[in-house]
């Protein structure tokens, strides 16, 4: 093949808020010509093991991975942890008590949307997701669309489960310290995911990325789909200056997030797979 590889280290399945298998994630990736990618389900490593037996028969490398919502800066912010080979362990023990802690803020929201006024019970949302630690907001959203309280699922976004918005709930959060900490005890390294969800001004992210360096993170995701190419280049940057890996990924979620696809964003994503080396260098 001419040119390099691409990868693709950020995507989610139906396991977690994402609408295709685990297995379907792995015949995407190597059919948008990834020499690999991350399975990156929020909270939790059930999906691995399938995507990594449809990986091995599609010919393309799983990374063992997950996405964990975090503290930090005075806002939420995403953590992805790569090489999570084991379903066991410290960081495995960390995710339980995170999902233990969505299912309460699940509940906590279904009361808040009844007394907005939505009728809307807790067995709808369950219903909607693959188990009951697994619902997540675009979950909600789904419903919200479907009940006509929204028009599309930014919408209900927009008007209702955003930070901010009169349905928002806070997830209880740990520190990105603590998820370093636990992420390499597992053999895992991490990386902050889409930094300008931090919404800090360039300054005040240089030093907050800088505190992620001192704790232990290996990278940040500059080539994000979602961000234009002097976004991603103003993030790679920042990354070479705090000598931490500039890695990248689509965010696919399926049809919950239209217009991205797996390893080719939305359509200019190129994460070159020397990114992978660079990030294994940094293995515990
Ligand atoms: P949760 O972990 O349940 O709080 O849900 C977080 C997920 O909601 C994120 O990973 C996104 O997929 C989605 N999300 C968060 N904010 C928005 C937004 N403003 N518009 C659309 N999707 C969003
Ligand atoms: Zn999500
Ligand atoms: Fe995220
Ligand atoms: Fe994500």
């Amino acid at each position: 093949m001419v040119g390099r590889a691409v990868i693709d280290l950020h995507v989610h399945s139906s396991v977690s808020d994402g609408t295709d298998p685990p297995e379907v994630i792995a015949e995407l990736a190597a059919s948008a010509g990834c020499s690999a990618f991350a399975l990156t389900d929020h909270d939790t490593l059930a999906g691995l093991a399938r995507a990594r037996e449809r990986a091995d028969q599609v010919g393309i490398q799983l990374i063992g991975g997950c996405e964990v919502s975090c503290a930090f800066a005075g806002a939420s912010t995403h953590v992805l942890v790569y090489f999570i080979d084991s379903e066991e362990g410290a960081l495995h023990d960390e995710l339980a008590r995170l999902r233990e802690d969505r299912i309460r803020r699940n509940h906590q929201l279904v009361d808040l949307l009844v007394s907005l006024g939505i009728p809307i019970t807790y067995e709808e949302a369950v219903a909607a997701a693959s188990t009951e630690d697994s619902v997540g907001r675009p979950h909600f959203a789904a419903i919200l669309v479907s009940k006509g309280v929204a028009e599309s699922i930014p919408d209900a976004f927009d008007r209702y489960l955003a930070h901010g918005r009169p349905g928002f709930v806070p997830k209880a959060r740990v520190s990105p310290a603590e998820i370093a900490k636990v992420a390499r005890a597992s053999g895992g390294v991490c990386v902050l995911a889409h930094p300008f969800t931090l919404e800090l001004p360039p300054d005040e992210l240089d030093r907050a990325v800088s505190e992620l360096a001192d704790a232990g993170f290996s990278g940040i995701e500059a080539h994000y789909a979602n961000y234009r190419p002097e976004q991603r280049r103003a993030l790679a940057e920042l990354a070479a200056r705090h000598d931490l890996v500039a890695t990248g990924g689509s965010d696919y979620h399926g049809t919950v997030k239209p217009g991205l696809a797996v390893g080719t964003g939305r359509g200019d994503l190129k994460v070159p797979d020397e990114v992978l080396e660079q990030l294994a260098a940094r293995r515990p």
